[in-house]
């Protein structure tokens, strides 16, 4: 049978409160083996970490998202180094920069996410990267940040140009493509993703948001629907759909050291 990993889900959010054991369930049932939960702020990283507590498939990634940087303080970030330790946190973020909604200044956006790689690099985790229409100085600051070695994280809902993704992945990162590479404008990232080498690919849902087609119609998204985004990419890059999900799950399993 087909295995999935979604590497990147927001299972906290409110939009799964009425059935969230049915949704974690669907996934089971879709073959999905793990769904990474990812924080966003102090508060939903604890409860990606008590999610984690609770089912046996969901894993914690602990951050503070860009877009909620502009209020945190200190005893926020406390909190954050203090949820890393815990059981079965398996990466750090999610962290980058966004200029797209532009809700805290970008000095503060990229203190964050030098903190959030350094925090990183101390536990020996991978980092997952939000980066929105801030290409060019998030690649600036994972190239200062690498030093000339090697980082070890993913560029989440990857939606960039080839040049962005082959400078990532020179630094070492993975690149994980959500439920957009499924929309039908979107031939440009569909090119990008055929050239991802294999053993660098994810795939992700980034539910609640944007279900990739043909669910699509489908607002709330949920990780059952990594399916249709993997096999999608099974068909772009013209290999049969168990060996991109397998491959993937591979690459996830390695890169987050789940077991
Ligand atoms: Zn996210």
């Amino acid at each position: 049978m087909m295995q999935l990993i979604d590497t990147h889900a927001h299972l906290d959010e409110q939009a799964f409160d009425a059935d969230r054991d049915e949704v974690i369930q669907r996934a089971t049932d879709a073959g999905v083996t793990a769904i990474i939960s990812i924080g966003i702020t102090a508060e939903t990283s604890r409860r990606a970490v008590e999610l984690a507590q609770q089912f046996p498939n969901v894993y914690a990634v602990v951050g503070i998202q860009p877009n909620y940087v502009a209020d945190v303080d200190e005893t926020d970030w406390q909190k954050i180094e203090e949820l890393a330790v815990a059981p079965k946190v398996v990466g750090i973020g999610e962290t980058g920069l966004d200029r797209y909604w532009d809700y805290a200044p970008i000095q503060k956006q990229a203190d964050y996410f030098t903190r959030h790689i350094e925090l990183a690099k101390k536990l020996t985790l991978p980092f997952i990267v939000h980066c929105r229409d801030a290409e060019t100085d998030v690649v600036a600051q994972l190239r200062q940040a690498a030093a000339g070695g090697m980082l070890s994280g993913v560029m989440h809902s990857f939606c960039g140009d080839l040049e962005t993704a082959r400078a990532c992945l020179e630094l070492g990162l993975h690149i994980s493509l959500a439920g957009m590479v499924t929309f039908k404008k979107n031939d440009a990232l569909r090119a990008v993703a055929k050239e991802i080498p294999a053993d660098r690919l994810l795939v992700e849902t980034d539910s609640p948001y944007l279900s990739p087609e043909p669910v699509r119609k489908i607002r709330r998204n949920e990780p059952a629907h990594v399916q249709h985004t993997s096999k999608l990419l099974a068909t772009v890059r013209g290999v049969a759909a168990d060996e991109l999900a397998n491959q993937t799950t591979e690459n996830a399993k390695r890169l987050f050291r789940l077991d």
